[in-house]
């Protein structure tokens, strides 16, 4: 972890583009409130496929039109070069400093890989297009993505997204801090030591979590599933026994020198600051 405690915490927020205009009023108020705890940037997810390009590039812009640091995220799977310059070139003009470089899933349905196979093709084209103008994240995952052929691979191909000119990473979730512990450590004897901020996700709905943690693979342990399932529908005790965890874990990460939290905010205030105050941060 020595790499690690270099950097001073920096904390953030992701939301997903809202759907409807309902979902962008309230928005702005979850923004507002989660914005006075001053994080370093809200991060807004991008859709398959692009599916979302038009919704990110609104909320990304009205968040940064209040005030604070936004950050799109950009995935290039199905993508040309000529759409990706495009876009880059508009948050440009909107004084976008940050983006989260991606790869992405190809939507079902959809064929063509367009002109990018892997996040380090889209990283490199970033830097080349745009110099230094952004800070560029990357994903990383401390349990290893579930397509890569192994775990020595996924390592090496994080490592190719450091070396095309990836600034800082944010991992996937997880709730087994050993397997952070260690990425980081595998990071170290390969010589990559930019920041590797946690995401965290919190606990409010199991079928949801348990859905989506077996499509991006990411292990919930047995212990934590199984007083989940204990709970049935009693939603109350979910998000009691998930906030004690979460925080728990990001007590420990940030004890051992993590550089920051990135939370997976859901669009939601309460499961976001629960944690944040039980961390007294
Ligand atoms: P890559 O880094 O390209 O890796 C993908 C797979 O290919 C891995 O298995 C890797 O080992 C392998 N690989 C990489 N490079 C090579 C290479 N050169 N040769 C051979 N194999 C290679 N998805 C969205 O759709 N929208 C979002 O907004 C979004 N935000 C995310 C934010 C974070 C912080 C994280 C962790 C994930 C996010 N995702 C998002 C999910 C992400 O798009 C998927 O996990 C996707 O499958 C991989 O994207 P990547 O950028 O990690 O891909």
């Amino acid at each position: 972890m020595e790499s690690q405690k270099q950097y001073s915490p920096q904390f953030s927020f992701e939301f997903f583009p809202p759907k409807t205009a309902e979902g962008a009023e309230k928005l702005k108020k979850v923004r507002a409130e989660l914005g006075a705890l001053k994080p370093k940037y809200f991060s807004v997810t991008f859709g398959a496929g692009g599916s979302t390009q038009q919704g990110t590039f609104d909320t990304v812009v009205d968040i940064q039109q209040a005030g604070f640091d936004a950050a799109p995220h950009l995935s290039c799977i199905g993508s040309t070069k000529q759409n990706i310059r495009e876009l880059l070139n508009k948050y440009i003009e909107h004084g976008i400093r940050r983006i989260v470089a991606l790869r992405g899933d190809m939507p079902s349905g959809m064929q063509e890989a367009g002109e990018f196979r892997y996040a380090n093709e889209l990283v490199a084209f970033i830097r080349a297009e745009t110099g230094d103008h952004f800070h560029i994240e990357v994903a990383a995952y401390p349990e290893f993505h579930p397509q890569a052929a192994n775990a020595r691979e996924d390592l090496l191909n994080f490592k190719r997204k450091v070396q095309a000119g990836a600034n800082s990473a944010i991992t996937q979730y997880f709730f087994n801090p050993d397997a952070y512990f260690r990425f980081i450590d595998d990071c170290e004897a390969m010589d990559v030591t930019i920041p590797i901020v946690p995401g965290i996700m919190p606990i409010t709905n199991y079928t949801q979590l348990a859905r989506f943690s077996d499509m991006c693979g990411a292990e919930i342990p047995r212990w934590i599933r199984k007083r989940l399932e204990s709970f049935g529908d009693d939603r109350n005790s979910i998000r009691a026994f998930g906030e004690d965890v979460v925080s728990d874990l990001c007590h420990q990460l940030l004890e051992a020198g993590a550089p920051g939290l990135h939370f997976y905010s859901m669009n939601q205030v309460e499961p976001s600051m629960a944690i944040w105050k039980n961390l007294g941060l």
